[in-house]
Protein backbone atom coordinates (compact mmCIF):
# COMPACT_ATOMS: atom_id res chain seq x y z
CA UNK A 1 0.00 0.00 0.00
CA UNK A 2 1.29 3.79 -1.05
CA UNK A 3 1.67 5.61 2.22
CA UNK A 4 -0.09 9.27 1.52
CA UNK A 5 1.74 11.88 3.69
CA UNK A 6 -0.65 14.78 4.02
CA UNK A 7 0.71 16.28 7.46
CA UNK A 8 3.14 19.29 5.86
CA UNK A 9 2.77 21.29 8.60
CA UNK A 10 3.52 18.95 11.41
CA UNK A 11 6.83 18.69 9.19
CA UNK A 12 8.06 18.10 6.24
CA UNK A 13 10.74 15.46 4.55
CA UNK A 14 14.09 16.92 4.57
CA UNK A 15 15.17 17.19 1.00
CA UNK A 16 17.63 14.77 -0.68
CA UNK A 17 19.37 18.16 -1.79
CA UNK A 18 19.23 19.39 1.64
CA UNK A 19 20.89 16.30 3.56
CA UNK A 20 23.76 15.92 0.38
CA UNK A 21 24.89 19.52 1.54
CA UNK A 22 25.20 18.56 5.61
CA UNK A 23 26.57 14.60 5.07
CA UNK A 24 30.20 16.28 5.10
CA UNK A 25 29.66 18.79 7.93
CA UNK A 26 29.41 15.07 10.04
CA UNK A 27 32.84 14.02 8.95
CA UNK A 28 35.50 15.50 6.85
CA UNK A 29 34.55 19.33 8.16
CA UNK A 30 33.62 18.65 11.68
CA UNK A 31 35.66 21.19 13.57
CA UNK A 32 34.12 23.66 16.09
CA UNK A 33 33.01 26.86 14.06
CA UNK A 34 35.05 29.03 17.42
CA UNK A 35 38.40 27.63 16.46
CA UNK A 36 40.89 29.34 14.76
CA UNK A 37 42.60 26.45 12.57
CA UNK A 38 40.91 25.32 9.33
CA UNK A 39 38.46 23.07 10.17
CA UNK A 40 36.56 25.56 12.61
CA UNK A 41 37.13 28.39 9.92
CA UNK A 42 35.59 26.12 7.16
CA UNK A 43 32.90 25.50 9.42
CA UNK A 44 32.55 28.71 9.98
CA UNK A 45 33.16 30.16 6.43
CA UNK A 46 29.60 27.51 5.83
CA UNK A 47 27.76 28.90 8.48
CA UNK A 48 28.11 32.26 6.98
CA UNK A 49 27.11 31.08 3.43
CA UNK A 50 23.82 29.48 5.11
CA UNK A 51 22.92 32.90 6.69
CA UNK A 52 23.19 35.05 3.51
CA UNK A 53 20.85 32.17 2.03
CA UNK A 54 18.30 32.89 5.09
CA UNK A 55 18.33 36.24 5.06
CA UNK A 56 17.79 36.33 1.22
CA UNK A 57 14.72 34.39 1.51
CA UNK A 58 13.18 37.08 3.76
CA UNK A 59 14.83 40.30 2.25
CA UNK A 60 17.06 40.73 5.50
CA UNK A 61 20.48 41.29 6.01
CA UNK A 62 22.66 38.65 7.25
CA UNK A 63 23.80 40.20 10.35
CA UNK A 64 20.28 40.03 11.06
CA UNK A 65 20.02 36.42 11.82
CA UNK A 66 20.44 34.34 14.33
CA UNK A 67 20.46 30.30 14.10
CA UNK A 68 18.01 28.52 17.18
CA UNK A 69 17.21 25.14 17.81
CA UNK A 70 13.76 25.73 15.68
CA UNK A 71 11.01 28.01 15.93
CA UNK A 72 10.20 27.50 19.65
CA UNK A 73 12.99 28.63 20.57
CA UNK A 74 13.34 31.89 18.37
CA UNK A 75 9.32 32.29 19.26
CA UNK A 76 10.81 32.20 23.29
CA UNK A 77 13.59 34.13 22.09
CA UNK A 78 11.42 37.22 20.89
CA UNK A 79 9.02 37.50 23.27
CA UNK A 80 11.17 36.66 26.27
CA UNK A 81 13.83 38.74 25.33
CA UNK A 82 11.87 41.93 24.15
CA UNK A 83 9.99 41.60 27.84
CA UNK A 84 13.37 41.54 29.70
CA UNK A 85 14.82 43.84 27.85
CA UNK A 86 12.18 46.63 28.03
CA UNK A 87 10.82 46.06 31.43
CA UNK A 88 11.43 49.16 32.68
CA UNK A 89 9.64 50.98 29.57
CA UNK A 90 5.90 48.82 30.24
CA UNK A 91 5.14 45.59 31.01
CA UNK A 92 1.83 45.04 28.85
CA UNK A 93 2.26 42.17 25.39
CA UNK A 94 -0.70 41.73 22.74
CA UNK A 95 -0.80 38.55 21.29
CA UNK A 96 -3.55 36.77 19.17
CA UNK A 97 -5.25 34.01 20.91
CA UNK A 98 -4.62 31.38 18.20
CA UNK A 99 -0.98 32.03 18.66
CA UNK A 100 1.10 28.42 18.64
CA UNK A 101 1.79 27.04 22.02
CA UNK A 102 5.60 28.44 21.46
CA UNK A 103 3.94 31.67 21.72
CA UNK A 104 0.88 31.41 24.34
CA UNK A 105 2.89 29.39 26.75
CA UNK A 106 5.63 31.51 26.66
CA UNK A 107 3.32 34.90 27.44
CA UNK A 108 1.93 32.85 30.02
CA UNK A 109 5.05 32.37 31.66
CA UNK A 110 5.40 36.18 31.61
CA UNK A 111 2.33 36.77 33.33
CA UNK A 112 3.45 34.84 36.07
CA UNK A 113 6.48 36.83 36.16
CA UNK A 114 4.50 40.21 36.29
CA UNK A 115 3.90 41.01 32.69
CA UNK A 116 0.04 41.67 31.91
CA UNK A 117 -0.75 40.14 28.54
CA UNK A 118 -3.95 40.60 26.35
CA UNK A 119 -4.95 38.02 23.95
CA UNK A 120 -6.73 39.49 20.95
CA UNK A 121 -10.06 38.12 19.57
CA UNK A 122 -10.17 36.43 16.09
CA UNK A 123 -13.22 36.50 13.92
CA UNK A 124 -15.05 32.79 12.54
CA UNK A 125 -12.44 32.58 9.70
CA UNK A 126 -9.82 33.44 12.51
CA UNK A 127 -8.80 36.83 11.07
CA UNK A 128 -7.14 39.39 14.09
CA UNK A 129 -8.61 42.80 13.71
CA UNK A 130 -6.15 45.66 12.90
CA UNK A 131 -8.20 48.01 14.81
CA UNK A 132 -8.55 45.37 18.02
CA UNK A 133 -4.59 45.68 18.47
CA UNK A 134 -5.28 49.47 18.12
CA UNK A 135 -7.69 49.55 21.09
CA UNK A 136 -5.47 46.63 22.93
CA UNK A 137 -2.52 49.60 22.90
CA UNK A 138 -1.81 51.45 26.50
CA UNK A 139 1.35 53.57 27.39
CA UNK A 140 2.93 49.98 29.19
CA UNK A 141 3.19 48.02 25.75
CA UNK A 142 6.21 46.89 24.56
CA UNK A 143 5.41 44.34 22.67
CA UNK A 144 2.84 42.83 19.83
CA UNK A 145 3.10 38.82 18.60
CA UNK A 146 0.81 38.00 16.18
CA UNK A 147 1.22 35.42 13.62
CA UNK A 148 1.53 35.09 10.00
CA UNK A 149 -0.32 32.38 9.40
CA UNK A 150 -2.11 29.90 11.47
CA UNK A 151 -0.24 26.57 11.77
CA UNK A 152 -4.21 24.66 12.44
CA UNK A 153 -6.30 26.96 9.71
CA UNK A 154 -3.96 28.55 7.49
CA UNK A 155 -5.80 31.92 7.98
CA UNK A 156 -2.70 34.29 7.25
CA UNK A 157 -3.07 37.46 9.02
CA UNK A 158 -2.70 41.07 7.96
CA UNK A 159 0.50 41.22 9.11
CA UNK A 160 1.70 44.65 7.40
CA UNK A 161 -1.45 46.51 8.51
CA UNK A 162 -1.22 46.17 12.14
CA UNK A 163 2.96 46.31 12.24
CA UNK A 164 2.15 50.09 10.64
CA UNK A 165 -0.13 50.26 13.93
CA UNK A 166 3.13 49.29 16.01
CA UNK A 167 5.28 51.13 14.36
CA UNK A 168 3.27 54.35 15.09
CA UNK A 169 3.04 53.62 18.62
CA UNK A 170 6.66 52.89 18.88
CA UNK A 171 6.37 49.32 19.69
CA UNK A 172 8.35 46.10 18.71
CA UNK A 173 6.38 43.50 16.45
CA UNK A 174 7.10 39.41 16.51
CA UNK A 175 5.58 37.44 14.01
CA UNK A 176 5.73 33.71 14.20
CA UNK A 177 6.31 33.42 10.25
CA UNK A 178 7.46 29.33 10.91
CA UNK A 179 4.37 28.13 8.81
CA UNK A 180 4.73 30.85 5.54
CA UNK A 181 8.46 31.22 5.42
CA UNK A 182 9.60 28.94 1.89
CA UNK A 183 5.74 28.39 1.35
CA UNK A 184 4.52 32.49 0.43
CA UNK A 185 6.65 35.18 -0.17
CA UNK A 186 7.66 36.37 3.10
CA UNK A 187 9.89 39.93 2.99
CA UNK A 188 10.07 41.57 7.06
CA UNK A 189 10.60 44.80 5.30
CA UNK A 190 6.96 44.34 3.06
CA UNK A 191 5.76 43.10 6.26
CA UNK A 192 7.31 45.58 8.44
CA UNK A 193 8.09 43.30 11.28
CA UNK A 194 11.28 43.76 14.00
CA UNK A 195 11.36 39.91 14.99
CA UNK A 196 10.47 37.02 13.10
CA UNK A 197 10.45 33.11 13.87
CA UNK A 198 11.48 30.64 11.36
CA UNK A 199 11.93 26.96 11.31
CA UNK A 200 14.07 25.13 8.81
CA UNK A 201 11.76 21.48 9.43
CA UNK A 202 8.47 23.11 7.60
CA UNK A 203 10.29 24.03 4.62
CA UNK A 204 11.99 20.99 3.50
CA UNK A 205 15.04 21.10 6.05
CA UNK A 206 16.30 19.11 9.04
CA UNK A 207 14.41 19.49 12.37
CA UNK A 208 16.41 20.83 15.39
CA UNK A 209 17.56 24.57 13.63
CA UNK A 210 15.51 27.92 13.10
CA UNK A 211 16.39 31.52 13.20
CA UNK A 212 15.14 34.77 15.08
CA UNK A 213 15.61 37.27 12.25
CA UNK A 214 16.25 40.52 14.80
CA UNK A 215 15.90 43.91 12.92
CA UNK A 216 19.13 46.19 13.58
CA UNK A 217 18.53 48.02 16.78
CA UNK A 218 15.99 46.06 18.36
CA UNK A 219 16.40 46.01 22.50
CA UNK A 220 16.70 42.15 23.23
CA UNK A 221 18.33 39.99 26.03
CA UNK A 222 19.86 36.96 24.62
CA UNK A 223 17.62 33.98 25.74
CA UNK A 224 20.70 31.63 26.17
CA UNK A 225 24.04 32.54 28.36
CA UNK A 226 27.37 30.92 27.63
CA UNK A 227 29.84 31.41 25.05
CA UNK A 228 30.20 34.21 22.49
CA UNK A 229 28.91 32.62 19.67
CA UNK A 230 26.29 34.07 17.08
CA UNK A 231 27.49 37.92 17.99
CA UNK A 232 26.79 36.85 21.60
CA UNK A 233 22.90 36.55 21.06
CA UNK A 234 22.29 32.94 21.28
CA UNK A 235 25.73 31.35 23.20
CA UNK A 236 26.46 27.21 22.34
CA UNK A 237 28.20 25.57 19.58
CA UNK A 238 26.84 26.06 16.48
CA UNK A 239 24.33 23.22 14.79
CA UNK A 240 26.55 23.21 11.45
CA UNK A 241 25.17 20.31 9.96
CA UNK A 242 21.77 21.95 10.47
CA UNK A 243 22.48 25.07 9.60
CA UNK A 244 24.00 24.67 6.65
CA UNK A 245 21.00 22.30 5.52
CA UNK A 246 18.61 25.03 6.33
CA UNK A 247 20.78 27.33 4.03
CA UNK A 248 20.14 24.89 1.39
CA UNK A 249 16.15 24.37 2.05
CA UNK A 250 16.62 28.14 1.83
CA UNK A 251 17.62 28.56 -1.21
CA UNK A 252 15.37 25.97 -2.58
CA UNK A 253 12.58 27.34 -1.48
CA UNK A 254 13.13 30.76 -2.88
CA UNK A 255 13.91 29.12 -6.26
CA UNK A 256 10.56 27.12 -6.13
CA UNK A 257 7.75 29.02 -4.08
CA UNK A 258 5.69 30.66 -6.58
CA UNK A 259 5.64 27.73 -9.07
CA UNK A 260 4.96 25.19 -5.93
CA UNK A 261 2.27 27.90 -4.00
CA UNK A 262 0.25 27.87 -7.33
CA UNK A 263 0.41 24.10 -7.67
CA UNK A 264 -0.45 23.10 -4.41
CA UNK A 265 -3.42 26.23 -4.34
CA UNK A 266 -5.03 23.46 -7.42
CA UNK A 267 -4.94 20.66 -5.65
CA UNK A 268 -6.02 22.01 -2.11
CA UNK A 269 -9.05 23.23 -4.43
CA UNK A 270 -9.68 19.94 -5.11
CA UNK A 271 -9.51 18.39 -2.06
CA UNK A 272 -11.55 21.20 -0.49
CA UNK A 273 -14.29 21.04 -3.00
CA UNK A 274 -14.25 17.04 -3.26
CA UNK A 275 -14.97 16.77 0.54
CA UNK A 276 -17.69 19.20 0.32
CA UNK A 277 -19.30 17.40 -2.66
CA UNK A 278 -18.98 13.94 -1.21
CA UNK A 279 -19.60 14.05 2.69
CA UNK A 280 -22.12 15.75 3.98
CA UNK A 281 -22.11 17.97 7.57
CA UNK A 282 -18.61 19.45 6.65
CA UNK A 283 -17.54 22.73 7.33
CA UNK A 284 -14.35 24.26 5.78
CA UNK A 285 -12.71 25.81 8.76
CA UNK A 286 -10.46 29.34 8.06
CA UNK A 287 -10.06 31.99 5.28
CA UNK A 288 -11.65 31.12 2.19
CA UNK A 289 -8.93 33.15 0.32
CA UNK A 290 -6.46 35.03 2.86
CA UNK A 291 -5.40 31.55 3.75
CA UNK A 292 -1.93 28.94 3.26
CA UNK A 293 -1.89 27.23 -0.35
CA UNK A 294 -1.46 24.08 1.27
CA UNK A 295 -4.05 24.56 3.89
CA UNK A 296 -7.28 22.57 4.22
CA UNK A 297 -8.97 22.74 7.91
CA UNK A 298 -12.47 20.40 7.76
CA UNK A 299 -14.90 19.80 11.31
CA UNK A 300 -16.84 16.88 9.93
CA UNK A 301 -20.19 17.04 12.21
CA UNK A 302 -21.12 13.36 14.00
CA UNK A 303 -17.34 12.15 14.25
CA UNK A 304 -14.66 12.29 16.08
CA UNK A 305 -11.08 13.57 14.57
CA UNK A 306 -9.51 10.80 16.10
CA UNK A 307 -11.15 7.95 14.73
CA UNK A 308 -10.82 9.60 11.53
CA UNK A 309 -6.80 9.63 11.85
CA UNK A 310 -6.81 6.54 12.95
CA UNK A 311 -9.27 4.85 10.51
CA UNK A 312 -7.13 6.96 7.76
CA UNK A 313 -3.84 5.32 8.75
CA UNK A 314 -4.86 1.66 8.74
CA UNK A 315 -5.72 2.99 4.64
CA UNK A 316 -1.91 4.24 4.32
CA UNK A 317 -3.31 8.22 4.60
CA UNK A 318 -1.44 10.60 7.43
CA UNK A 319 -3.12 13.59 8.62
CA UNK A 320 -3.93 15.42 11.39
CA UNK A 321 -6.62 16.34 13.94
CA UNK A 322 -4.78 19.77 15.16
CA UNK A 323 -1.32 20.96 15.51
CA UNK A 324 0.92 17.82 16.32
CA UNK A 325 1.93 19.47 19.53
CA UNK A 326 -1.82 19.04 20.43
CA UNK A 327 -2.99 15.84 18.65
CA UNK A 328 -1.98 13.87 21.33
CA UNK A 329 -4.23 15.56 23.43
CA UNK A 330 -7.57 15.66 23.89
CA UNK A 331 -8.28 19.07 25.10
CA UNK A 332 -10.23 20.48 21.75
CA UNK A 333 -7.89 22.75 19.67
CA UNK A 334 -7.83 26.48 21.35
CA UNK A 335 -7.48 27.82 17.85
CA UNK A 336 -10.44 27.18 16.46
CA UNK A 337 -12.44 27.81 19.99
CA UNK A 338 -11.06 31.16 19.74
CA UNK A 339 -13.32 30.79 16.12
CA UNK A 340 -16.57 30.46 17.64
CA UNK A 341 -16.94 26.39 16.81
CA UNK A 342 -18.47 24.41 19.35
CA UNK A 343 -16.52 21.92 21.02
CA UNK A 344 -17.93 19.02 18.82
CA UNK A 345 -16.90 20.87 15.80
CA UNK A 346 -13.68 21.18 17.44
CA UNK A 347 -13.50 17.36 18.25
CA UNK A 348 -14.38 16.54 14.67
CA UNK A 349 -11.53 18.68 12.87
CA UNK A 350 -8.95 17.58 10.53
CA UNK A 351 -6.37 19.35 9.21
CA UNK A 352 -4.88 18.17 5.79
CA UNK A 353 -1.69 19.90 4.73
CA UNK A 354 -0.13 19.56 1.39
CA UNK A 355 3.80 19.28 -0.35
CA UNK A 356 6.10 18.94 -2.77
CA UNK A 357 5.46 15.49 -3.03
CA UNK A 358 1.78 15.58 -2.78
CA UNK A 359 -0.26 14.37 -6.29
CA UNK A 360 -3.84 14.86 -7.67
CA UNK A 361 -4.09 11.00 -7.14
CA UNK A 362 -3.42 11.33 -3.98
CA UNK A 363 -6.18 13.80 -3.18
CA UNK A 364 -8.50 11.54 -5.33
CA UNK A 365 -7.54 8.39 -2.71
CA UNK A 366 -8.41 10.69 0.11
CA UNK A 367 -11.56 11.11 -1.41
CA UNK A 368 -12.06 7.69 -2.36
CA UNK A 369 -11.51 7.34 1.07
CA UNK A 370 -12.65 9.46 3.58
CA UNK A 371 -16.57 9.68 2.94
CA UNK A 372 -16.27 5.85 3.37
CA UNK A 373 -14.53 6.12 6.82
CA UNK A 374 -17.36 8.88 7.65
CA UNK A 375 -20.38 6.54 6.94
CA UNK A 376 -19.23 3.77 8.70
CA UNK A 377 -18.22 5.97 12.31
CA UNK A 378 -21.60 7.90 11.85
CA UNK A 379 -23.29 4.47 11.48
CA UNK A 380 -21.49 3.81 14.97
CA UNK A 381 -22.38 7.39 16.00
CA UNK A 382 -24.57 7.78 19.48
CA UNK A 383 -23.71 11.90 18.34
CA UNK A 384 -25.71 10.93 14.99
CA UNK A 385 -28.43 9.09 16.43
CA UNK A 386 -29.64 11.34 19.08
CA UNK A 387 -30.07 13.68 16.20
CA UNK A 388 -32.61 11.53 14.33
N1 LIG B 1 5.20 28.11 15.47
C1 LIG B 1 4.36 27.53 14.61
C2 LIG B 1 3.32 28.35 13.93
C3 LIG B 1 4.46 26.16 14.34
O1 LIG B 1 3.63 25.58 13.48
C4 LIG B 1 5.47 25.41 15.00
C5 LIG B 1 5.57 23.95 14.80
O2 LIG B 1 4.59 23.24 14.77
C6 LIG B 1 6.33 26.08 15.89
C7 LIG B 1 6.17 27.43 16.10
C8 LIG B 1 7.43 25.36 16.60
O3 LIG B 1 8.50 25.09 15.73
P1 LIG B 1 9.62 23.99 16.13
O4 LIG B 1 8.97 22.65 15.97
O5 LIG B 1 10.73 24.22 15.15
O6 LIG B 1 10.05 24.29 17.52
Amino acid sequence: MKRIYLDYAATTPTHPDVVKVMLPYFTKVFGNPSSIYSYGQEAKGAIDEARVKVANLIGAQEEEIVFTSGGTEADNFAIKGVAFANESKGNHIIASSIEHHAVIETCKFLERRGFSVTYLAVDEYGLVDPNDVKKAITDKTILISVMHANNEVGTIEPIAEISRIAQEAGIYFHTDAVQTTGHIPVDVNELGVDLLSISAHKLYGPKGVGALYIRKRTKLVPFMHGGEQERRRRASTENVPGIIGFGKAAELARQEIGEEAERLTCLRAQLAKGLLERIDHVRLNGHPIMRLPNNVNVSIDYVEGESMVLNLDLEGICVSTGSACSSSSLEPSHVLLAMSLSHEQAHGSLRFSLGKWTTEEDIERVLDVLPRIVAKLRAMSPLLKSQR
